[in-house]
């Protein structure tokens, strides 16, 4: 088949980038290498930023809440002190509690009612590109696009057909991971001992717990040694015992939905584009799920990614646009990779040592004063993009209220008063008097004078 944009992989991220190429009136395909979909939830989570980014598509932000849980705060590293997040600049001031089946099937429905082809059961397996179009091996069929975006998880056929390298950090450490119906709900969401390990414990909306949890035995271990363990299933009965050495108790177990084994292995690709091929989600960046972060920095690689491939494909892309998607999101993979070893470092420094660490950083929660940096980055709500020289020092930064943007085209923004501009009126904002938002929310141009915005705005490329 033809497209403008061939989508390997229709996992969240996937579906995501489609949804809303689509909403920009790009020609877009999926190809997904399971028949039918998963009903395993790894990602339990969707943070604000998240659910701004569903905001683009009609409806979908509000039907997501209908589907979860909202709550107010979000832990870090497993710590007793959670990040509150109800101070946060969003319309979505929670962390909303939701399987991702649940998101990935809203998204599936929404391709399907809007015309977009999901071939199931077609697994990417060649790749070519020229200056004209990529030609994309899947299924025993050739599909042609303009563009590829590999979005086909943590082992991506896309990135390593496409030459990416994926360097990083060797896993030191398994965890253990399940969904299960407790007779007793825990006391406490969150148990750490440097002796014993530690338990997370989050109830699902289904009344299920997912349980995230590592004993000291299963850390400092070698690479081999990880992947060993990691491919040891676990039983009912392992389970019942590690939770009784952890924590005392089984909490009266009595349903096991799900098992699995987690490990901190921690890689970024080398870059996020080559080409005409870009990577996003898991297939750009792996790391411990800590803090329930990738499925949530995936939505935001596909919301800065998908309006660059329209401008591309539409024509109205300044020069250098899609490879800022590498310059501005890599950095952010970095980053995930940086915050998520330091709270694998938090999470498994089992013993008195670690254990006085936790209580410190905790403290710094609970007094206020490590909450913004930390809320702001797990929220997704603080992710600023560099300003170029000599640009407006608020270009890169998120526009607040950025809720239900067009995804086809730069949206101008009047914040003077009397809104003398004409332009899309909207409450003050960091005292500008207007600005140019791209459809992912972020600052294209900022003005302090509205002079300087009519006399400088000129014609630039893709405002409507
Ligand atoms: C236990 C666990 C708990 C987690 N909890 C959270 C959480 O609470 N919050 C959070 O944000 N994140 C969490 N994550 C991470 C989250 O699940 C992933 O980041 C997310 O699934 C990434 O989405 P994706 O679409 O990039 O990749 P995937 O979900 O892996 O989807 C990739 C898709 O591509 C398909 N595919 C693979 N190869 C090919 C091919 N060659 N051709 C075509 N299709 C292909 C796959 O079948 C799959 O459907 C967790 C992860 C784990 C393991």
């Amino acid at each position: 088949m033809n497209a403008e944009v061939v989508v390997a992989g229709g996992g969240p991220v996937g579906l995501m980038t489609a949804a809303l190429l689509n909403a920009a009136g790009v020609s877009v395909l999926v190809l997904e290498k399971l028949d039918r979909p998963t009903t395993q939830s790894r990602a339990t989570t969707l943070h604000p930023r998240s659910l701004e980014v569903f905001s683009a598509l009609p409806g979908l932000a509000e039907r997501l809440i209908e589907l979860g849980r909202p709550v107010s705060g979000t832990h870090f590293a497993v710590l007793p002190d959670l990040l509150d997040l109800t101070g946060l600049d969003t319309r979505y001031p929670f962390t909303l509690l939701v399987p991702q089946v649940r998101t990935e099937r809203l998204l599936a429905e929404h391709l399907a009612t809007s015309g977009v082809v999901v071939l199931r059961g077609t697994e990417v397996t060649g790749l070519e590109q020229d200056a004209e179009g990529v030609r994309v091996l899947a299924g025993g069929q050739v599909h042609h696009g303009r563009y590829l975006v590999g979005a086909d998880g943590a082992h991506s056929a896309v990135r390593k057909l496409a030459g990416i390298e994926f360097p990083g950090r060797e896993p030191t450490m398994c965890g253990f991971l399940a969904d299960v119906e407790l007779a007793e709900a825990p006391p406490r969401t969150h148990q750490w001992r440097h002796d014993t390990g530690w338990l997370s414990a989050v109830r699902l909306t289904d009344g299920v717990h997912r349980l995230f949890g590592a004993e000291p035995g299963d850390t400092g271990l070698s690479p081999e040694q990880v992947r060993e363990r990691q491919a040891e299933p676990l039983t009912e009965g392992e389970l019942r015992a590690v939770l009784r050495r952890v924590v005392g108790t089984d909490f009266g177990l009595r349903a096991v939905h799900w098992t699995s084994r987690a490990n901190d292995s921690t890689r970024h690709a080398a870059t996020f584009r080559s080409g005409r091929v870009l990577l996003a989600g898991d297939a750009a960046h792996v790391h411990l799920p800590a803090g329930g972060q990738g499925l949530n920095v995936g939505l935001q690689d596909a919301t800065n990614l998908a309006w660059k491939l329209a401008a591309e494909l539409r024509g109205w892309a300044p020069e250098g646009l899609l490879d800022s998607y590498d310059a501005e999101r890599r950095p952010i993979a970095e980053k995930l990779a940086a915050n998520t070893l330091a709270q694998s470092a938090l999470m498994t420094t089992f013993t008195p040592a670690g254990g006085a660490l936790r209580d410190l950083v905790s403290g710094l929660i609970a007094d206020g004063t490590l909450t913004s940096e930390l809320a702001g980055w797990i929220s997704g709500i603080a992710v600023r993009y560099p300003a170029p020289p000599g640009a407006h020092p608020l270009v890169g930064a998120r526009w607040p209220e950025a809720i239900g943007l067009p995804v086809d085209r730069m949206t101008k923004v009047d914040f003077t008063p009397d809104h003398r501009l004409g332009w899309r009126p909207a409450r003050p904002w960091q005292g500008l008097a207007a600005a140019v938002i791209r459809p992912d929310g972020h600052v294209a141009q900022a003005w302090d004078s509205a002079e300087d915005a009519l006399s400088q705005l000129g014609n630039l490329a893709g405002t409507g």
